[in-house]
């Protein structure tokens, strides 16, 4: 498996860069030691989904080009109670779309190093 940016979890985890609760402190804790890329963020994804967190698209009708999340630790998204949607995305939006692109380059450039 590898970095789906149709994937919430993988985008958000790489666009937010962390993921951290936005209803009470927690953030969710993954391997801060690992080299940063585009395996790392779909992993950090990953596992958030499968804790439980809640991930989800907040469209903002002023700002289309930007893209936000609402993230919540699963104790908070429960408090909620709000059901997580993993479904995958039909299309990658372009502020997600950017930043992979940005982080593909940098990597394979690391590996020409
Ligand atoms: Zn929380």
């Amino acid at each position: 498996m590898a970095f789906d940016p149709r994937d919430i979890y993988d985008a958000a985890a790489l666009y937010d860069m962390w993921l951290n609760c936005h209803a009470c402190p927690a953030s969710f804790d993954f391997e801060p030691n690992r080299p940063i890329g585009l395996d790392y963020y779909h992993d950090i994804g990953q596992k958030a989904k499968q804790e439980g967190w809640l991930v989800a698209e907040q469209i903002d009708a002023a700002a289309p080009d930007e893209q936000a999340y609402l993230v919540m630790c699963p104790r908070c998204a429960r408090a909620h109670g709000i059901e997580p949607d993993h479904r995958r995305r039909d299309a990658v939006p372009t502020a997600v779309k950017q930043v992979c692109q940005v982080m593909a380059r940098a990597e394979a450039g690391k590996q020409v190093a």
